[in-house]
Protein backbone atom coordinates (compact mmCIF):
# COMPACT_ATOMS: atom_id res chain seq x y z
CA UNK A 1 0.00 0.00 0.00
CA UNK A 2 1.23 3.83 -1.00
CA UNK A 3 1.33 6.59 1.77
CA UNK A 4 -1.49 7.63 0.49
CA UNK A 5 -4.00 4.98 0.46
CA UNK A 6 -2.26 4.51 4.46
CA UNK A 7 -2.99 8.44 5.41
CA UNK A 8 -6.77 7.11 5.05
CA UNK A 9 -6.69 3.81 5.59
CA UNK A 10 -3.71 2.86 7.99
CA UNK A 11 -3.91 1.08 11.27
CA UNK A 12 -7.66 0.76 11.35
CA UNK A 13 -9.65 -2.58 9.87
CA UNK A 14 -13.62 -1.76 11.20
CA UNK A 15 -14.98 -5.14 11.05
CA UNK A 16 -18.84 -6.02 10.53
CA UNK A 17 -20.93 -3.21 11.74
CA UNK A 18 -18.03 -1.66 13.46
CA UNK A 19 -17.74 2.09 13.49
CA UNK A 20 -16.01 3.41 9.97
CA UNK A 21 -14.26 6.37 12.77
CA UNK A 22 -11.87 5.29 15.25
CA UNK A 23 -13.79 5.67 18.21
CA UNK A 24 -12.72 7.81 21.46
CA UNK A 25 -11.63 5.81 23.87
CA UNK A 26 -12.34 8.48 26.87
CA UNK A 27 -12.23 6.52 30.10
CA UNK A 28 -8.98 6.50 32.11
CA UNK A 29 -8.84 2.84 33.07
CA UNK A 30 -9.95 -0.31 32.01
CA UNK A 31 -11.66 -3.50 33.58
CA UNK A 32 -10.44 -7.17 34.22
CA UNK A 33 -11.84 -10.25 35.79
CA UNK A 34 -9.44 -11.45 37.90
CA UNK A 35 -6.26 -10.51 39.77
CA UNK A 36 -4.09 -12.06 37.99
CA UNK A 37 -4.87 -10.91 34.61
CA UNK A 38 -4.17 -7.17 36.00
CA UNK A 39 -0.67 -8.70 37.72
CA UNK A 40 0.11 -9.72 34.47
CA UNK A 41 0.02 -6.20 32.56
CA UNK A 42 1.61 -4.56 34.76
CA UNK A 43 4.24 -7.30 34.85
CA UNK A 44 4.34 -6.48 31.09
CA UNK A 45 3.49 -10.58 30.31
CA UNK A 46 0.51 -9.78 28.06
CA UNK A 47 0.20 -6.64 26.03
CA UNK A 48 -3.32 -4.96 26.82
CA UNK A 49 -4.74 -1.65 28.36
CA UNK A 50 -4.62 -0.97 32.42
CA UNK A 51 -4.57 2.86 32.91
CA UNK A 52 -4.56 5.87 30.42
CA UNK A 53 -1.08 7.19 31.05
CA UNK A 54 0.68 4.26 29.98
CA UNK A 55 -1.52 3.55 27.05
CA UNK A 56 -4.86 4.13 25.24
CA UNK A 57 -6.68 2.38 22.37
CA UNK A 58 -7.58 5.54 20.42
CA UNK A 59 -3.50 6.48 20.71
CA UNK A 60 -2.24 3.21 19.80
CA UNK A 61 -4.74 3.45 16.91
CA UNK A 62 -3.64 6.47 15.36
CA UNK A 63 -0.08 5.19 16.25
CA UNK A 64 -0.29 2.61 14.38
CA UNK A 65 -1.23 4.60 11.28
CA UNK A 66 1.73 6.79 11.63
CA UNK A 67 4.18 4.03 12.42
CA UNK A 68 2.89 2.10 8.58
CA UNK A 69 3.32 5.41 7.08
CA UNK A 70 6.98 5.46 8.39
CA UNK A 71 7.40 2.09 7.79
CA UNK A 72 8.33 1.48 11.33
CA UNK A 73 7.76 -1.31 14.20
CA UNK A 74 5.82 0.93 16.46
CA UNK A 75 5.49 4.10 17.42
CA UNK A 76 3.39 6.30 20.48
CA UNK A 77 1.55 9.36 20.66
CA UNK A 78 3.01 12.06 23.10
CA UNK A 79 0.93 15.07 24.54
CA UNK A 80 3.42 17.39 21.99
CA UNK A 81 6.28 17.67 19.58
CA UNK A 82 8.75 18.67 22.37
CA UNK A 83 7.69 16.15 24.62
CA UNK A 84 8.52 13.63 21.58
CA UNK A 85 12.15 14.98 21.78
CA UNK A 86 12.51 14.69 25.72
CA UNK A 87 11.41 10.81 25.61
CA UNK A 88 13.00 9.99 22.24
CA UNK A 89 16.42 11.40 23.70
CA UNK A 90 15.61 10.59 27.84
CA UNK A 91 14.88 6.46 26.39
CA UNK A 92 18.31 6.52 25.48
CA UNK A 93 20.13 8.98 27.81
CA UNK A 94 20.97 9.75 31.45
CA UNK A 95 23.27 11.93 33.75
CA UNK A 96 26.94 12.17 32.59
CA UNK A 97 25.91 11.34 28.68
CA UNK A 98 26.38 13.33 25.44
CA UNK A 99 24.52 13.21 22.38
CA UNK A 100 25.26 15.27 19.07
CA UNK A 101 22.96 17.24 17.75
CA UNK A 102 22.54 19.22 14.19
CA UNK A 103 22.68 22.84 15.54
CA UNK A 104 19.95 23.54 12.47
CA UNK A 105 16.92 22.51 14.44
CA UNK A 106 13.51 23.49 15.94
CA UNK A 107 14.24 26.86 18.63
CA UNK A 108 12.14 24.68 21.57
CA UNK A 109 14.33 21.60 20.51
CA UNK A 110 17.43 23.78 21.07
CA UNK A 111 15.93 25.02 24.39
CA UNK A 112 15.20 21.67 25.40
CA UNK A 113 19.07 20.20 24.76
CA UNK A 114 20.88 22.84 25.59
CA UNK A 115 19.40 24.26 28.79
CA UNK A 116 16.70 21.90 29.84
CA UNK A 117 18.30 18.52 29.43
CA UNK A 118 21.90 20.03 30.22
CA UNK A 119 20.27 20.71 33.75
CA UNK A 120 19.41 16.99 34.12
CA UNK A 121 23.68 16.24 33.05
CA UNK A 122 23.23 15.45 29.54
CA UNK A 123 26.07 17.04 27.70
CA UNK A 124 24.84 18.31 23.58
CA UNK A 125 27.64 19.12 21.22
CA UNK A 126 26.11 21.02 17.81
CA UNK A 127 27.59 20.61 14.79
CA UNK A 128 26.72 22.18 11.55
CA UNK A 129 24.86 19.43 9.52
CA UNK A 130 26.22 20.72 5.85
CA UNK A 131 29.49 20.20 7.69
CA UNK A 132 31.77 17.02 5.96
CA UNK A 133 31.40 13.67 8.07
CA UNK A 134 34.68 13.34 9.37
CA UNK A 135 34.08 16.63 10.93
CA UNK A 136 30.53 15.54 12.15
CA UNK A 137 32.18 12.22 13.61
CA UNK A 138 34.85 14.57 15.41
CA UNK A 139 31.64 15.66 18.51
CA UNK A 140 31.43 11.49 18.90
CA UNK A 141 32.54 11.10 22.33
CA UNK A 142 33.35 7.63 24.41
CA UNK A 143 29.72 8.52 26.79
CA UNK A 144 27.76 9.63 23.42
CA UNK A 145 24.54 7.79 22.99
CA UNK A 146 23.10 9.31 19.59
CA UNK A 147 22.83 11.54 17.32
CA UNK A 148 19.99 14.09 16.46
CA UNK A 149 18.53 15.90 13.71
CA UNK A 150 15.71 17.73 11.79
CA UNK A 151 15.52 16.86 8.20
CA UNK A 152 13.88 20.46 7.29
CA UNK A 153 15.21 23.14 9.98
CA UNK A 154 12.55 25.13 11.38
CA UNK A 155 12.90 27.85 10.80
CA UNK A 156 16.06 27.95 8.73
CA UNK A 157 15.09 25.73 6.14
CA UNK A 158 17.93 24.06 6.14
CA UNK A 159 17.97 20.20 4.26
CA UNK A 160 19.79 17.64 6.54
CA UNK A 161 21.26 14.94 4.33
CA UNK A 162 20.14 11.56 6.55
CA UNK A 163 22.49 9.54 5.02
CA UNK A 164 25.22 11.04 5.55
CA UNK A 165 24.18 11.05 9.24
CA UNK A 166 23.18 7.92 9.51
CA UNK A 167 26.36 6.71 8.42
CA UNK A 168 28.60 8.67 10.80
CA UNK A 169 26.64 7.57 13.37
CA UNK A 170 26.60 4.03 12.26
CA UNK A 171 29.92 4.01 12.28
CA UNK A 172 30.49 5.22 15.50
CA UNK A 173 27.46 2.34 16.96
CA UNK A 174 25.04 4.94 17.86
CA UNK A 175 21.38 5.39 16.75
CA UNK A 176 20.36 8.69 14.18
CA UNK A 177 16.85 10.27 15.44
CA UNK A 178 15.72 12.56 13.15
CA UNK A 179 12.51 15.05 13.70
CA UNK A 180 10.65 14.51 10.53
CA UNK A 181 7.39 17.62 11.64
CA UNK A 182 8.43 19.40 8.74
CA UNK A 183 7.84 16.89 5.26
CA UNK A 184 6.13 14.22 7.14
CA UNK A 185 6.47 10.68 5.54
CA UNK A 186 4.28 11.87 3.01
CA UNK A 187 7.18 13.92 1.07
CA UNK A 188 10.50 11.62 3.18
CA UNK A 189 10.58 8.76 4.93
CA UNK A 190 13.74 8.82 7.03
CA UNK A 191 14.14 5.15 7.68
CA UNK A 192 14.53 4.81 3.75
CA UNK A 193 18.02 6.56 4.16
CA UNK A 194 19.40 4.93 7.52
CA UNK A 195 17.74 6.79 10.24
CA UNK A 196 16.90 4.57 13.53
CA UNK A 197 14.19 6.43 15.11
CA UNK A 198 11.40 9.50 13.91
CA UNK A 199 9.89 11.87 16.52
CA UNK A 200 7.20 14.28 14.73
CA UNK A 201 5.16 17.18 16.21
CA UNK A 202 2.20 16.33 15.23
CA UNK A 203 1.03 19.65 15.79
CA UNK A 204 2.16 20.57 12.33
CA UNK A 205 1.10 18.77 9.05
CA UNK A 206 -0.03 16.15 10.33
CA UNK A 207 -2.91 17.64 12.34
CA UNK A 208 -2.50 19.99 9.78
CA UNK A 209 -5.93 22.37 11.21
CA UNK A 210 -4.43 23.88 14.35
CA UNK A 211 -6.75 21.50 16.08
CA UNK A 212 -4.33 20.25 18.54
CA UNK A 213 -1.01 20.11 19.78
CA UNK A 214 0.47 16.29 19.97
CA UNK A 215 3.86 14.29 19.11
CA UNK A 216 4.83 11.01 18.35
CA UNK A 217 7.94 8.40 18.38
CA UNK A 218 8.33 5.85 15.69
CA UNK A 219 10.57 3.22 16.27
CA UNK A 220 12.10 2.11 12.60
CA UNK A 221 12.86 -1.41 14.81
CA UNK A 222 16.54 -1.61 13.33
CA UNK A 223 18.62 -0.75 15.29
CA UNK A 224 20.54 -3.52 16.82
CA UNK A 225 20.96 -2.00 20.84
CA UNK A 226 22.06 -5.61 21.81
CA UNK A 227 25.74 -5.47 20.45
CA UNK A 228 26.19 -2.31 22.80
CA UNK A 229 24.86 -3.63 25.97
CA UNK A 230 26.96 -1.56 28.04
CA UNK A 231 26.32 1.74 26.16
CA UNK A 232 22.59 0.81 25.81
CA UNK A 233 22.17 -0.77 29.47
CA UNK A 234 18.79 0.68 29.90
CA UNK A 235 17.41 -1.12 26.80
CA UNK A 236 19.89 -4.61 27.03
CA UNK A 237 20.68 -5.36 31.02
CA UNK A 238 18.13 -5.98 33.57
CA UNK A 239 15.26 -3.19 34.49
CA UNK A 240 14.74 -3.07 38.47
CA UNK A 241 11.33 -1.65 37.87
CA UNK A 242 10.21 -4.61 35.87
CA UNK A 243 11.49 -7.54 37.93
CA UNK A 244 14.94 -7.39 36.21
CA UNK A 245 12.82 -7.32 32.47
CA UNK A 246 15.36 -6.91 29.71
CA UNK A 247 13.58 -4.81 26.84
CA UNK A 248 15.75 -6.77 24.33
CA UNK A 249 15.15 -10.23 25.56
CA UNK A 250 11.24 -9.40 26.08
CA UNK A 251 10.43 -7.49 22.91
CA UNK A 252 13.48 -7.63 20.02
CA UNK A 253 12.73 -5.09 17.94
CA UNK A 254 10.15 -3.30 19.74
CA UNK A 255 12.20 -2.65 22.75
CA UNK A 256 12.84 0.59 22.40
CA UNK A 257 9.16 2.01 21.90
CA UNK A 258 8.00 -0.67 24.35
CA UNK A 259 10.22 0.64 26.61
CA UNK A 260 9.43 4.14 25.82
CA UNK A 261 5.65 3.20 26.98
CA UNK A 262 6.65 1.20 29.86
CA UNK A 263 9.12 3.09 31.21
CA UNK A 264 9.05 7.19 30.24
CA UNK A 265 5.12 7.26 29.55
CA UNK A 266 4.92 5.29 33.09
CA UNK A 267 6.72 7.70 35.00
CA UNK A 268 6.77 11.16 33.73
CA UNK A 269 3.08 10.57 32.07
CA UNK A 270 3.03 12.83 28.58
CA UNK A 271 -0.02 11.04 27.06
CA UNK A 272 -2.25 13.05 25.09
CA UNK A 273 -6.01 13.04 24.82
CA UNK A 274 -7.39 10.41 22.98
CA UNK A 275 -10.12 13.21 21.61
CA UNK A 276 -6.95 14.60 20.57
CA UNK A 277 -5.80 11.82 18.88
CA UNK A 278 -9.20 11.28 17.10
CA UNK A 279 -8.56 14.93 15.86
CA UNK A 280 -5.17 14.14 14.57
CA UNK A 281 -6.58 10.79 12.78
CA UNK A 282 -8.97 13.57 10.93
CA UNK A 283 -5.89 15.95 9.95
CA UNK A 284 -3.85 12.56 8.63
CA UNK A 285 -6.68 11.49 6.47
CA UNK A 286 -6.40 14.24 4.40
CA UNK A 287 -2.19 14.55 4.64
CA UNK A 288 -1.46 13.50 1.64
CA UNK A 289 -3.60 15.32 -0.27
CA UNK A 290 -2.67 18.12 1.64
CA UNK A 291 0.98 18.47 2.00
CA UNK A 292 1.26 18.34 -1.63
CA UNK A 293 -0.36 21.73 -2.41
CA UNK A 294 1.03 23.13 0.62
CA UNK A 295 3.93 22.43 -1.05
CA UNK A 296 3.40 22.82 -4.89
CA UNK A 297 1.89 26.82 -3.52
CA UNK A 298 4.96 27.40 -1.89
CA UNK A 299 6.78 26.87 -4.57
CA UNK A 300 4.57 29.44 -6.81
CA UNK A 301 4.94 31.87 -4.27
CA UNK A 302 8.58 32.11 -3.26
CA UNK A 303 9.31 31.84 -7.38
CA UNK A 304 7.24 35.06 -6.94
CA UNK A 305 8.29 36.96 -4.32
CA UNK A 306 11.96 36.69 -5.03
CA UNK A 307 11.12 38.79 -8.20
CA UNK A 308 9.85 41.71 -6.00
CA UNK A 309 12.48 44.87 -5.82
CA UNK A 310 11.65 45.32 -2.33
CA UNK A 311 12.64 41.46 -1.18
CA UNK A 312 15.50 40.72 0.10
CA UNK A 313 16.10 37.19 -0.45
CA UNK A 314 14.02 33.91 -0.34
CA UNK A 315 15.38 30.67 1.24
CA UNK A 316 13.26 27.93 0.03
CA UNK A 317 14.27 24.38 -1.02
CA UNK A 318 11.93 23.70 -3.00
CA UNK A 319 13.47 26.09 -5.68
CA UNK A 320 15.43 24.46 -8.46
CA UNK A 321 18.54 26.81 -7.85
CA UNK A 322 18.58 26.18 -4.28
CA UNK A 323 22.00 24.80 -2.74
CA UNK A 324 20.27 21.49 -1.23
CA UNK A 325 18.33 21.12 -4.67
CA UNK A 326 19.92 17.53 -5.36
CA UNK A 327 20.05 16.48 -1.64
CA UNK A 328 15.88 17.56 -1.96
CA UNK A 329 15.23 15.39 -4.88
CA UNK A 330 17.15 12.58 -3.70
CA UNK A 331 14.89 12.64 -0.14
CA UNK A 332 11.95 14.10 -0.58
CA UNK A 333 9.17 12.85 -3.12
CA UNK A 334 8.04 15.45 -6.13
CA UNK A 335 11.02 17.25 -5.18
CA UNK A 336 9.57 20.16 -2.91
CA UNK A 337 10.00 19.43 1.17
CA UNK A 338 7.41 21.19 2.84
CA UNK A 339 5.57 24.74 2.19
CA UNK A 340 7.62 26.62 4.89
CA UNK A 341 9.98 29.29 3.80
CA UNK A 342 11.89 31.93 4.77
CA UNK A 343 12.38 35.36 3.50
CA UNK A 344 13.82 39.06 4.35
CA UNK A 345 12.80 42.12 3.19
CA UNK A 346 15.42 44.87 2.00
CA UNK A 347 15.79 47.49 4.95
CA UNK A 348 16.32 44.94 7.30
CA UNK A 349 14.13 43.81 10.49
CA UNK A 350 12.37 47.19 11.05
CA UNK A 351 11.30 46.67 7.63
CA UNK A 352 10.60 43.10 7.97
CA UNK A 353 7.97 43.64 11.01
CA UNK A 354 5.96 46.47 8.94
CA UNK A 355 5.29 44.55 6.02
CA UNK A 356 4.31 41.79 8.34
CA UNK A 357 1.87 44.24 9.99
CA UNK A 358 0.39 45.07 6.79
CA UNK A 359 -0.64 41.35 5.59
CA UNK A 360 -4.29 41.33 5.98
CA UNK A 361 -5.08 37.47 4.41
CA UNK A 362 -2.20 36.03 6.27
CA UNK A 363 -1.88 36.39 9.85
CA UNK A 364 0.60 36.41 12.63
CA UNK A 365 0.07 33.79 14.51
CA UNK A 366 3.04 30.90 16.46
CA UNK A 367 2.19 28.29 14.09
CA UNK A 368 3.12 26.27 10.77
CA UNK A 369 1.83 24.24 8.43
CA UNK A 370 -1.68 25.07 8.94
CA UNK A 371 -4.16 24.94 6.71
CA UNK A 372 -4.61 29.16 7.25
CA UNK A 373 -1.29 30.93 6.04
CA UNK A 374 0.73 32.46 8.71
CA UNK A 375 3.88 34.68 9.45
CA UNK A 376 5.76 34.70 12.12
CA UNK A 377 9.36 36.91 13.14
CA UNK A 378 11.99 34.08 15.21
CA UNK A 379 14.08 36.83 16.31
CA UNK A 380 11.65 38.61 18.13
CA UNK A 381 9.26 35.79 18.70
CA UNK A 382 10.21 32.16 18.57
CA UNK A 383 13.69 32.66 19.32
CA UNK A 384 13.60 35.51 21.22
CA UNK A 385 15.63 34.37 24.10
CA UNK A 386 18.82 33.21 21.86
CA UNK A 387 21.70 35.66 21.54
CA UNK A 388 22.82 37.55 18.14
CA UNK A 389 25.72 34.39 18.33
CA UNK A 390 22.91 31.90 18.92
CA UNK A 391 20.88 33.16 16.35
CA UNK A 392 23.39 33.22 13.43
CA UNK A 393 24.30 29.68 14.50
CA UNK A 394 20.58 28.54 14.39
CA UNK A 395 20.93 30.22 11.08
CA UNK A 396 18.32 33.08 11.70
CA UNK A 397 19.15 36.41 10.44
CA UNK A 398 17.62 39.21 12.43
CA UNK A 399 14.90 40.47 9.01
CA UNK A 400 13.89 36.21 8.77
CA UNK A 401 10.50 36.31 8.25
CA UNK A 402 8.62 32.76 8.45
CA UNK A 403 6.11 32.33 6.18
CA UNK A 404 3.76 28.98 6.16
CA UNK A 405 1.77 28.63 3.10
CA UNK A 406 -1.75 27.56 3.75
CA UNK A 407 -4.04 25.97 1.42
CA UNK A 408 -5.65 29.23 0.37
CA UNK A 409 -5.25 30.33 -3.35
CA UNK A 410 -2.21 30.97 -3.99
CA UNK A 411 -2.86 33.92 -6.18
CA UNK A 412 -4.81 35.34 -3.53
CA UNK A 413 -2.15 35.22 -0.74
CA UNK A 414 0.43 36.60 -3.72
CA UNK A 415 -2.19 39.71 -3.95
CA UNK A 416 -1.55 39.78 -0.40
CA UNK A 417 2.24 39.68 -0.05
CA UNK A 418 1.92 42.59 -2.93
CA UNK A 419 -0.41 45.16 -0.94
CA UNK A 420 1.59 44.60 2.23
CA UNK A 421 5.45 45.04 0.25
CA UNK A 422 3.20 48.31 -0.96
CA UNK A 423 3.12 49.86 2.17
CA UNK A 424 6.73 49.91 2.68
C1 LIG B 1 6.62 22.66 16.57
C2 LIG B 1 7.78 21.79 16.47
C3 LIG B 1 8.21 21.02 17.55
C4 LIG B 1 7.54 21.07 18.90
O1 LIG B 1 6.23 20.63 18.82
P1 LIG B 1 5.11 21.06 19.90
O2 LIG B 1 3.96 20.23 19.54
O3 LIG B 1 4.90 22.54 19.70
O4 LIG B 1 5.67 20.77 21.25
C5 LIG B 1 9.29 20.18 17.37
N1 LIG B 1 9.93 20.12 16.19
C6 LIG B 1 9.55 20.85 15.13
C7 LIG B 1 10.30 20.73 13.85
C8 LIG B 1 8.47 21.72 15.22
O5 LIG B 1 8.11 22.45 14.16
Amino acid sequence: MTVDTLCVQGGWNPGKGEPRQVPVYSSTTFRYETSEQMADLFDLKVPGYFYTRLANPTNDQVAKKITALEGGVGAILTSSGQAASTFAVLNLCQAGDHVVSSAQIYGGTFNLFAVSLKKLGIDFTFVDPDAPAKEIAAAIRPNTKCVFGETVANPSGVVLDIAKFARVAHAHGLPLIIDNTFPTPVLCRPFDFGCDIVTHATTKYMDGHSSQVGGCIVDSGNFDWAKYPDRFAGLVAPDASYHGLSYVKAFGKMAYIVKCTAHLMRDFGSIPSPFNAFLLNLGLESLHVRIRRHAQSALTIAKWLRKQPKVAWVNFAGLPDSPYHRLVRKQFKGGIPCGVMTFGIKGGRAKSIKFMDSLKLIGIVTHVADAWSCVLHPASHTHRQLTDAQLKAAGIPPDLIRFSVGLEDPQDLIADLKQALAKI
